[in-house]
């Protein structure tokens, strides 16, 4: 074993191999994978070994469609097959909603490159004749899905990353890691100190306790899983001798089953309701390539609706239940990237579908590691994606829940209950005796929008319009034509302050910072000119600054602060960076009679000329002291108050006592988000992500290329030289009683050249040449057919919707979403549509804001 290495990879499962070959792949050949036993020893080796490409987010169905391309890659180099089966696969729906399910993962697909397809129940029987299909009303059709040998893949892995040059050690547990002064890992194994320059945590069922070496938490969980083998059964060798071909694969939402041929008879698996956790707290070392007790009377309820949709199974007599752990983050999506607070201290972990995903990780870390940047929108998977209140007990109730729900809806506005509340802001209680229906908002209970007097405060969940349409909309007039009353507390808020504060914010921002008292509005980006960030930041002071952001990118963002903080030298101690989280709260007031409402609770004249809008002032609201910005999110004349949490509830009622001779309502998230929409505002991790340029998002106004050297200038000069390729539009739609809800394909009418279409960084992604005519991409190596869907007689995907619905003030459907950059500043009717649950209509760009275009309300 070396004693010194670039990167130690502890864990042999899927993952950790994959992870080993991908950074071997890259350039870095100077590297150690060890594992505590044998390779496969924790819950790769008992894998049902399916794999498919779709998954509820985008980016990570792509990834998800590398992994099943890589396979003949890895086969060819190791010379291990993986046993390949490419037998594709149906998912089928057994209620109209779970068909419209389908109609929104197919249509997402059109732009993904995805070759999905919507069948009938009797085409998807004329491939899996074991089931009733009178129990189905529509079914959709993926090619690219089958299963494999999970041991016979991870092998090949490890064998093609050792041909690359990378050392594996075997029968050797990591049990301690420390971390030097520079940076580095002290790596301490049963065989010995391993000195690595980087640790990647692919610890699988022990990723928990690898997390707890360096003081981390990590929030993932091991989930008892079964399935079942059946003895071999003449319907399937028949079967397979009249066509010549094997079952597909089956995923039965309603029975919460996934069902494939498996040699001459059937594979059954389930996620339970009744679902049971695993080692809940501490995974024993001991552990190895065991199973678990079967519980059959655990999987019953689901068994018996799967024989009811499935009789053939049902005759068939069960051969092998196999039941093993496996892990899951709180959302059901890995866990990967470089930890906040740790140097060099990566995470490949809680993958809870290695053969569909570990391929697609191990590009994304090796990228990240290697070259700074997974490469890919890995939003979905970042390990930075949640907070210190996902704990260990909050894990326990989330992770159970989504297993429950593997094969359940989840509806556009359906707020889950499991571990909630967990934060709440001194307004809890108050916003629930109005009648608030409350949101999670990284783990903070937040309004969402209030409803009627008299009736339950409920989401009534549904893909089209649902029973908070009517109260959003007087949220949305009462705040429009008075003043309405929000809670912010979900914002994200930073301080920097320090001698060297300016500089270093001039450093990562692309616009100015702003003067003494002023706020401006900025994006950040990275070294490759992508979108990382979107802020509102406020000079405070001559050396200290107040910065709002996305609350979900908290981690996200500090863990890009701390790598940019000067390291050492004079300035190493001229920046401090403070995250408030709910240590700051906030309340917004907006709408016409905002600024009379707020004189009464100030002692300062904050008249137009005293108080201007993107002023920042801190002043005492109602007695109480505070920070205000004259900047509202909601595009009116409106401000936003920041406080202590111990005086939200006194600025609260001041705001409510004096609002009322102003008929001021409350209002919620929902009807902020509807009001941003007229003013064509786009939303972070939305319309803004790091997949596209600062000037694709139409972000033009704030990037200042002729200010100081900031991160990514270059790149954000190159693209502003050669031209967008894509521009973020907004849409006003035709729709009918759904608006969109974001990943909607964008059809135009064919007769111009607007270039190639592809989403960034797609994998297979369709494109066009110049003459319109499709051009072939990696579907094509995987032998699957043509792309279908995509090109229409003259219609054609030219992009893809990024958020959206109803914009109650100006009562329109309106959608944001990004196409050719020759086609946006096209407002011609008859040019788009979008499609909305499988129905294409007409929609209409709009350049300039429907409400308020010119500002003169904001500035006023
Ligand atoms: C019953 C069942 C069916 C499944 N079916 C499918 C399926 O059809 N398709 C699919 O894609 N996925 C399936 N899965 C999930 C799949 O098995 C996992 O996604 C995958 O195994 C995760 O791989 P991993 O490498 O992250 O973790 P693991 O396989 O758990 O590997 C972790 C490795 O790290 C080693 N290790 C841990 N700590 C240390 C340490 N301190 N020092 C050294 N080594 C250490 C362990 O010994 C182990 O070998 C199934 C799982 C189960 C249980």
């Amino acid at each position: 074993m070396k004693s010194h290495v670039k990167a130690v990879v502890i864990g042999g499962g899927v993952v950790g191999c994959s992870v080993l070959y991908h950074l071997a792949k890259a350039g870095w050949t100077d590297i150690m994978l060890i594992e505590r036993s044998e390779l496969t020893s924790g819950s790769s080796w008992h894998a049902a070994g399916g794999f498919h490409t779709l998954n509820g987010d985008p980016n990570v169905a792509k990834l998800q469609a590398y992994t099943v391309q890589l396979y003949k890659e890895i086969e060819e180099l190791s010379g291990q097959s993986c046993s390949l089966h490419l037998t594709g696969g149906v998912m089928m729906a057994d209620s109209p909603e779970r068909m419209d399910f389908l109609r929104l993962a197919h249509a997402k697909g059109r732009y993904l490159g995805m070759d999905t397809e919507l069948i009938t129940p009797s085409e998807a029987k004329a491939m899996f004749p074991l089931m009733d299909e009178t129990n189905f009303v529509g079914a959709m059709w993926d090619p690219v899905e089958g299963h494999l040998d999970p041991s016979g893949t991870t092998i090949a892995y490890s064998k093609a990353a050792k041909k690359l040059g990378a050392e594996i050690v075997l029968r050797n547990r990591v049990v301690e890691l420390t971390q030097q002064v520079d940076g580095t890992w002290n790596v301490i194994t049963e065989q010995g100190t391993v000195h690595a320059e980087h640790v990647v945590n692919c610890g699988g069922l022990w990723a928990r306790e690898i997390g707890r070496m360096v003081g981390l938490e990590l929030p993932v969980l091991a989930m008892e899983h079964m399935y079942l083998l059946t003895e071999p059964m003449p319907e399937v060798e028949e079967f397979n001798k009249s066509t010549g071909r094997e079952m597909i694969g089956v995923m039965d939402f309603k029975g919460e089953i996934y069902t494939r041929q498996e040699r001459n008879g059937i594979l059954l698996g389930t996620y339970e309701k009744a679902c049971k956790p695993w080692s809940p707290v501490n995974t024993p070392w001991d552990f190895g390539h065991e199973l678990l007790q079967p519980d059959l009377d655990r999987i019953a309820p689901s068994l018996e609706v799967g024989f009811k949709h499935f009789p053939g199974i049902e005759k068939a007599g069960i051969k092998q239940i196999i039941n093993g752990p496996f892990t899951f983050a709180l959302d059901g999506n890995p866990l990967v990237g470089p930890v906040q607070g740790l140097t060099n201290f990566w995470c490949a972990c809680a993958v809870m579908a290695g053969f569909s995903q570990g391929g697609g990780v191990g590009l994304a870390l090796s990228n990240w590691m290697v070259h700074g940047d997974p490469g890919f929108d890995v939003w979905g998977m970042d390990v930075a994606r949640f907070g210190e209140w996902a704990s260990l007990r909050y894990t326990n109730a989330k992770v159970r829940e989504n297993y429950s729900r593997r094969f359940s809806i989840r509806f556009p506005n359906e707020e889950l209950p499991a571990a909630r509340p967990a934060q709440t802001t001194p307004l809890y209680d108050t916003m629930l005796a109005n009648n608030a229906v409350m949101g999670d908002s990284w783990g903070l209970e937040t309004p969402l929008w209030f409803a009627p007097k008299g009736k339950e405060p409920k989401d009534i969940v549904s893909f089209h319009r649902s029973n908070d349409f009517g109260p959003i909309g007087e949220e949305v007039r009462g705040t429009r034509e008075r003043v309405g009353v929000t809670e912010i507390a979900n914002f994200a808020k930073y301080e920097v302050s320090g001698p060297g504060a300016e500089d270093f914010l001039n450093r990562l921002m692309t616009n100015r910072m702003p003067k003494a008292g002023r706020i401006v509005l900025t994006p950040m980006i990275n070294e490759f000119g992508k979108l990382i960030g979107d802020f509102t930041i406020a000079k405070a002071a001559e050396d200290r600054f107040m910065i709002w952001g996305s609350s979900a990118a908290q981690k996200y963002h500090m863990r890009w602060f701390e790598k940019h903080l000067p390291k050492d030298g004079p300035s190493a101690s001229e920046v401090r960076i403070h995250r408030f989280d709910q240590t700051l709260v906030g309340l917004s007031i907006a709408g016409p009679k905002s600024r009379d409402l707020l004189q009464k609770l100030v002692d300062v004249d904050i008249s137009t000329k005293a108080f201007r809008f993107m002023d920042f002032r801190e002043m005492a609201v109602g007695g109480a002291p505070c920070m205000v910005n004259r900047i509202t999110y909601t595009g009116d004349l409106g401000y936003e108050i920041w406080m202590a949490p111990a005086y939200q509830r006194l600025v609260y009622k001041a705001i409510k006592d004096a609002g009322e001779e102003f008929g001021l309502v409350d209002f919620g998230m929902r009807a902020l988000l509807s009001m941003r929409l007229e003013k064509n505002f786009p939303t972070w991790f939305r319309e803004l992500r790091p997949i596209y340029g600062p000037f694709e998002g139409s972000m033009d106004r704030f990037i200042k290329l002729e200010k100081n050297d900031f991160i990514g200038r270059d790149a954000a000069a190159r693209e502003r030289a050669e031209g967008p390729k894509l521009r973020r539009v907004s849409f006003i739609v035709e729709a009918a009683d759904a608006d969109v809800m974001g990943d909607e394909p964008i059809w135009a009418k064919v007769g111009k050249d607007y270039g190639t279409v592809e989403k960034p960084h797609g994998f297979g992604a369709p494109r066009f040449d110049a003459a319109g005519k499709e051009v072939r991409g990696s579907k094509a190596a995987q032998g699957a057919s043509a792309v279908r869907g995509i090109v229409d007689g003259d219609w054609r995907v030219v992009g893809w919707v990024t958020s959206g619905g109803y914009a109650h003030y100006i009562q329109k459907s309106m959608a944001q979403g990004y196409v050719p950059a020759a086609l946006a500043e096209d407002e011609s009717a008859g040019l788009f549509e979008i499609e909305i649950l499988g129905h294409r209509r007409p929609a209409r760009i709009n350049v300039e804001a429907p409400f308020d275009p010119s500002g003169e309300k904001m500035r006023s």
